[in-house]
């Protein structure tokens, strides 16, 4: 499962690193907001899930709102590698002084994660580790111990970095290393990690895969059931998603909009199928939830399969606590139908909006039950 770049950065700013000022639109006049509240220059970044959209055209700067008018309808209109571009990305835009290439990928033949540096980083890594691979540097990271400080430190050294900015720089590895444990990750990728002329750091672009499986998470007081995974909390809301560092994300968001997870109710693998006997569990559990929140993304699992599953779930239980979709991947476009017919209201496409929206339903819920 591999996430957008917007999303991506939303995880690398909970995380503690640096990112752009940067807003998400899907037309033309939010790109016009967005960049007003970004303030100018800016620049207009296509999301799709293909690499490559800087040499195919995908990334375009605007000085002005009539340059965002004219650049992001042609982007808008655009399609990179046969995926049409749906939202973009409006950010500052930096002030570049050096691109770096900062990556953390799980190397399957040592089975360890293996932390990759480049003092030229940027749209070409891919050639300079053909031409000259010497200018990539790598450590292998015990999983045992993790990653520290110093062992940073002498990876970004060995890159050509010297000064204060390898404590920085190796702060910044500390941190994109705990991103990938959190979310069980194949991949975190900063390319480029901007070093601007005013000397900060940031990631310019992001780029996380999650392992599509869902992996193990191994959790204290863990029911683990061929796949399935609850973990109970102490708050009011429900939490109902599919894959592990989905999940994980999916409470992380929920607590940062201000709400409190009430649980952590995974489906993972073929239990996709089985996602109306998730959802009794999940009620069966707990008598006193204030609202629920689904959060899907479909790669293997079919999120139109899973939503039939909750809405036979909710008519059989009668449910009338608040309940807020979220919903992407596999078999969106029925699973966005169902919901619509269902509950009236059309699931949520980001993660971010519907857990405001859940935290704001559960309050209101809450309130009038007091
Ligand atoms: P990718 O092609 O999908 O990897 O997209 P990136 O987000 O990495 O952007 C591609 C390239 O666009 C970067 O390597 C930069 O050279 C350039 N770029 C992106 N953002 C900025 C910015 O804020 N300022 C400047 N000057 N260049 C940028
Ligand atoms: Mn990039």
């Amino acid at each position: 499962m591999r996430l957008f770049e917007y999303q991506a950065k939303e995880l690398f700013a909970a995380a503690g690193l640096t990112t752009p000022v940067g807003r998400p639109a899907t037309t033309v006049e939010e790109a016009v907001t967005a960049a007003a509240e970004v303030g100018y220059p800016v620049v207009l970044k296509s999301q799709v899930l293909t690499g490559g959209r800087g040499k195919a055209g995908g990334i375009k700067f605007a000085d002005d709102v009539e340059e965002v008018r004219e650049r992001t309808a042609a982007l808008l209109a655009m399609d990179i590698k046969g995926e049409p571009v749906e939202r973009l990305l409006i950010e500052e835009k930096l002030d570049i002084k050096q691109e770096i290439y900062l990556s953390i990928t799980m190397d399957r033949a040592a089975k360890k994660p293996v932390l990759i540096v480049s003092a030229a980083g940027g749209m070409d890594i891919e050639e300079l580790a053909d031409s000259n691979p010497e200018a990539i540097q790598k450590y292998w990271i015990n999983p045992l111990t993790g990653l520290y400080p110093h062992h940073a430190l002498v990876l970004f050294q060995q890159a050509g970095f010297s000064g204060t900015i390898l404590r920085q720089l190796s702060g910044i590895a500390v941190n994109l290393y705990k991103l990938f444990t959190r979310y069980e990750s194949e991949l975190v990728e900063i390319n480029p990690l901007v070093l601007t002329g005013d000397g900060k750091l940031l990631a310019a672009d992001g780029k996380m895969i999650l392992d599509a499986n869902g992996g193990g998470v191994k959790l204290m007081g863990a029911e683990q059931e061929e796949g399935m995974r609850y973990v109970g909390l102490d708050g009011d809301i429900g939490i109902l998603a599919n894959g592990a560092g989905n999940t994980m994300m999916t409470m992380d968001m929920v607590s940062h909009m201000g709400g409190e997870p009430a649980n952590f109710l995974e489906v993972g693998g073929e239990l996709y199928k089985r996602s109306e006997e998730a959802l009794n569990y999940l009620l069966s559990t707990r008598s006193d939830l204030n609202g629920i929140l689904v959060n899907l993304f479909g790669a293997y699992a079919r999120t139109d399969v899973i939503v039939e599953g909750i809405i036979r779930g909710m008519k059989a239980n009668d449910i009338n606590i608040p309940i807020v979709f979220r919903v992407m991947g596999t078999g969106e476009e029925r699973a966005r139908e169902l919901v619509q017919d269902y509950l009236g209201i059309s699931p949520h496409t980001t993660l971010d909006e519907a857990a405001r929206d859940i935290v704001q339903k559960a309050a209101a819920y809450k309130a009038k039950g007091e």
